[in-house]
């Protein structure tokens, strides 16, 4: 090689290199120092967050005053006495509703006169409260629960459902003790504890107690949550609503509190299919029938069911046939399918897999009603308002072991979703085993000191909200404080 190409091949190094360094080596130079200020800010901010949880873990905590224990827990049977009882669309126990808007009024004196809560009655039965806190600027957070309970049938309950009973000092009975009676008078008993101790929260929350949850929540909490949205608030801390309750003695292996917080909810999918044929005659019937095919088609999803995911399999589908009668052979046949939609997979999916399983053009698949899982509330170390609560939780259940968990039923916290992305569930009272099928079944009940946990719990959530005050996000609204 020449002493010229070898110029010309250093030349062309020199070319390559400076080609290099503007297309790689800069931009890695920029994305390394990007990456490090990204770790170290992580790193700070995440020193920063573990710092204030932990003054968070070591304050004296100051408890709720005992000596009102009674005193609250007739004022939760008070409530159950009142029977706001949600049976279908436009079939709700509505005057039941109005009392119990009444009876709240009545029994919490101290919130509904303070000058610093704001109490708005949204479509005529959900109740929206703001308690404008005395530091301005920051995100609000938003306490729900429901006002409305499912039926009963009286003949199977020990205690009649609406007496209102407290036994043996013991246990406070009736529908909505546990859901979710002790979720709306026990966020109250704790604003009303901080009023009376002559206190004021230094955040602004809302509570926010939707009409209709156990009916899908559309005409209360869709519409408290459209007031806020008029209001411009659109963006919240965080909600906490109902989920599951503590267990004990219920997972083998453990004598601890678990406590399960909702960080999804599954979704839904109602499908139904259906497979249109010939009428005929049972004498002579054809080769293959409406039922026959979609027996068939219902059979191969029996054997085939959705994959399980994250160790659990999907809610047991439940099936629903349209019995035929007579001896006509029916020219069509039809199967509803309820499948619940687990945080990993998307309804699409579900339907597809649904499709690729049965195989058959013949079977027509009708979506009914869908609905897309909850995404995955932030649970981790550096999420403060989820490591808030189970600090809270520990703070009243001392020995608990918190886990994050799927819920799988719905709430109101639907219609909260666009406000944040911290949306928890959870229901601050144990369940023992003895109590598993009263929630939503039978002799519903909460006992005195779960209840006094209840309102503990509560009490500690908005304590602890105002302590992580300087962690909370600016918010862009003045919470209209202003029409106070
Ligand atoms: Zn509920």
């Amino acid at each position: 090689m020449g002493l010229a190409s070898k110029r010309k091949g250093h030349w062309r190094y020199r070319c390559w290199q400076k080609l290099f360094l503007a297309l790689i080596g800069f931009p890695l130079a920029a994305g390394l120092l990007l990456a490090f200020v990204a770790i170290f800010r992580a790193v700070f901010v995440h020193q920063q967050n573990q710092s204030v949880l932990h003054i968070l873990n070591n304050q004296v905590v100051d408890k709720i005053d005992e000596s009102q224990i009674m005193q609250r827990a007739e004022r939760l049977a008070g409530a159950l006495k009142i029977p706001s009882v949600s049976y279908a669309t436009d079939n709700q126990e509505k005057e039941a509703l109005l009392q119990l808007q009444q009876y709240l009024q009545t029994n919490f004196p101290l919130i509904h006169s303070a000058t610093f809560i704001k109490k708005e009655v949204i479509n005529t039965y959900s109740l929206l409260y703001t308690v404008e806190g005395t530091i301005k600027g920051k995100l609000p957070y938003l306490l729900a629960s429901h006002l409305d309970v499912v039926p009963v049938d009286p003949s199977t309950w020990e205690v009649p459902p609406f007496s209102g009973k407290i036994i043996n000092r013991t246990y406070i009975y009736g529908r909505g003790a546990i859901d979710d009676k002790c979720g709306v008078l026990g966020i109250m008993e704790a604003v009303e504890y901080i009023i009376q101790k002559g206190e004021r929260p230094q955040r602004t929350f809302f509570m926010a107690f939707g009409h209709d949850e156990e009916i899908s929540g559309k005409r209360g909490a869709q519409e408290l949550a459209k007031t806020l949205k008029a209001r411009g608030i659109d963006h919240l801390d965080f909600v906490l609503d109902e989920g599951f309750p503590l267990t004990k003695d219920l997972i083998p292996g453990t004598d601890k509190h678990i406590a399960m917080v909702g960080i999804s909810e599954k979704g839904t999918a109602t499908l139904e299919l259906s497979v249109s044929g010939n009428p005929g005659h049972s004498s002579f019937p054809p080769e293959e029938s409406a039922i026959g095919i979609l027996a068939a088609a219902v059979a191969r999803l029996e054997e085939n069911p959705q994959p399980s995911l994250l160790g659990k399999g999907p809610e047991s589908a439940t099936f629903k046939y349209l019995a035929p009668h007579d001896n006509v052979v029916p020219p069509s046949a039809k199967a509803v399918i309820n499948h619940r939609v687990h945080p990993s997979q998307t309804v699409a999916e579900v339907i597809a897999y649904d499709r690729k399983i049965i195989s058959d053009p013949r079977v027509h698949i009708r979506v009914k009603t869908s609905r897309e899982a909850h995404p995955v509330s932030p649970f981790g170390q550096d999420c403060i308002p989820f490591q808030m609560i189970v600090i809270s939780i520990k703070q009243v259940f001392t020995d608990a072991v918190v886990v994050p968990a799927v819920f799988i039923a719905n709430t109101d916290t639907r219609w909260y979703l666009s406000f944040t992305t911290n949306l928890y569930r959870f229901l601050p009272t144990v369940v023992m085993p003895e109590d598993v099928s009263r929630y939503h079944g039978n002799n519903e009940r909460i006992s005195v000191q779960h209840y006094h946990q209840a309102v503990s719990f509560y009490y500690r959530v908005i304590k602890n909200a105002d302590v992580l005050i300087d962690q909370v996000p600016a918010s862009t609204v003045n919470n209209g404080d202003e029409e106070l």
